[in-house]
């Protein structure tokens, strides 16, 4: 098994900011309304994610960290309505398998919690620790027992800079937590937990007093939920742009395309746009899967979105007006 999970470690964790993403999931999946992660020369030595989630019960412990084990799929359906994508229990064993991983978990309700460790895959017992509840996960000297892995992380820098970029758009998608990232113990970013997704997106993007404008849309069975900062927002920075496809984060020229065309069609020379926005569709007609790690996907009906975005976004330019 630990020869099965370092293979799947090698498909799925690129980079400490792989990590970073698959475990702050686990912890929104958790229902965690606190998220720490802090880390140590940009994750080579140390990520270690904080959460006050629903935890683990000592029994499962051993269970998360070394087999293939979910307690997310009931049933085989729920394979086509999955949420974390690319994984399907294996992110935790993993990650064990490549780094000496410290899991500690006290479940709500229960006085103390359990530790356990393991070594590039070789688990020690359980031990008692005194905890608030909740879980924290220790990742240290990521690829320690696969040299040819860790020689080839980059500089801390751009490490750093996937892991910032990772950690903001998780934050940007879910506002029901608190998300704290530090360096060396200096902060990074810190936000608060927001009563809505817009004022989370307004905080992050720090827009200042400008207000985002929302617009919900639906075309060729396509939902999109737009943020959209006014024209009058002005950012040199063409990278403000996140789209997420049924909740994950792609990378897509289709849909920027269209949101670049409805603001210049609606302020000509208007050029860089804030925007944050959501794609519902049907998992049949994306697929996602054109790799585990890389954040790229293919349409059915790529005209179909890009006029599903474009007028979504006039739509919601044209909204701002009244
Ligand atoms: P998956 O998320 O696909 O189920 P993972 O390997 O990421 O698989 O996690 C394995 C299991 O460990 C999860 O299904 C969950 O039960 C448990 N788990 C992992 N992280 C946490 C956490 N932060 N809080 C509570 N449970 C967790
Ligand atoms: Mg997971």
């Amino acid at each position: 098994p630990l020869l099965v999970n370092q293979i799947a470690a090698g498909e799925c964790i690129e980079r400490p900011a792989s990590i970073v993403k698959e475990l702050v999931e686990n912890s929104i999946d958790a229902g965690a309304t606190a998220i720490e992660v802090g880390v140590e020369e940009a994750g080579s030595r140390l990520i270690r994610i904080t959460d006050n989630g629903c935890g683990i019960d000592r029994e499962d412990l051993p269970l998360a960290i070394t087999s293939h084990a979910t307690s997310k799929l009931q049933n085989a359906d729920d394979l086509l309505n999955i949420r974390t994508l690319g994984f399907r229990g294996e992110a935790l064993a993993s990650v064990a398998s490549v780094a000496d991983v410290f899991i500690s978990s006290c479940p709500s309700g229960e006085q103390s919690g359990y530790k356990i460790r393991s070594f590039g895959g070789d688990v020690k017992p359980l031990e008692p620790v005194a905890m608030n509840h909740g879980t924290i996960i220790e990742v240290h000297d990521l690829f320690f027992n696969i040299p040819a892995r860790r020689k080839f992380l980059k500089k801390k820098a751009t490490e750093m800079g996937h892991i910032t970029d990772t950690l903001t758009k998780l934050a940007l998608s879910y506002h029901k937590a608190s998300f704290k990232l530090t360096h060396n113990n200096k902060i990074v970013f810190h936000v608060e937990k927001t009563a809505t997704l817009k004022e989370r997106i307004e905080q992050l993007l720090a827009i200042g007093e400008c207000e985002m404008l929302e617009i919900s849309y639906e075309r060729n069975g396509i939902e999109v939920q737009a943020f959209l900062a006014p024209p009058e927002v002005n950012r040199a920075n063409s990278k403000q742009q996140y789209v997420y496809i049924n909740g994950r984060c792609i990378k897509d020229r289709i849909v920027l395309r269209a949101v670049a065309d409805a603001y210049s069609d609606y302020l000509p020379m208007k050029r860089h746009a804030v925007a944050v926005l959501f794609l519902q569709m049907h998992p049949e007609d994306v697929d996602v899967n054109v790799h585990p790690t890389k954040a790229e996907v293919r349409y059915r009906d790529s005209s179909g979105i890009y006029s599903a975005v474009y007028h979504a976004t006039l739509e919601g330019l044209r909204k701002g007006d009244l």
